[in-house]
């Protein structure tokens, strides 16, 4: 008989933050990068490309990982 039933549960502690833009071209991301000095955010605004904007979104440059 079985008796370990029990599925470990995930924490939903964490906020999950999820992109309310459609996701930047790569050429669009190199631009940023290299020439902009600064990026936008997962829902739309304009941060520095390894920062967050005022409500707690990553640049597109960090949510990609690219830096
Ligand atoms: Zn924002």
């Amino acid at each position: 008989m079985n008796t370990k039933t029990m599925k470990p549960r995930k924490s939903s502690g964490r906020q999950q933050l999820t992109p309310t833009t459609p996701r930047p071209s790569t050429e669009m991301l190199r631009q940023w990068m290299f020439y902009e000095g600064g990026c936008e955010a997962i829902d739309g605004c304009w941060v520095e490309p390894d920062g967050h904007c005022p409500h707690g979104h990553p640049s597109w440059l960090l949510y990609l990982g690219m830096i």
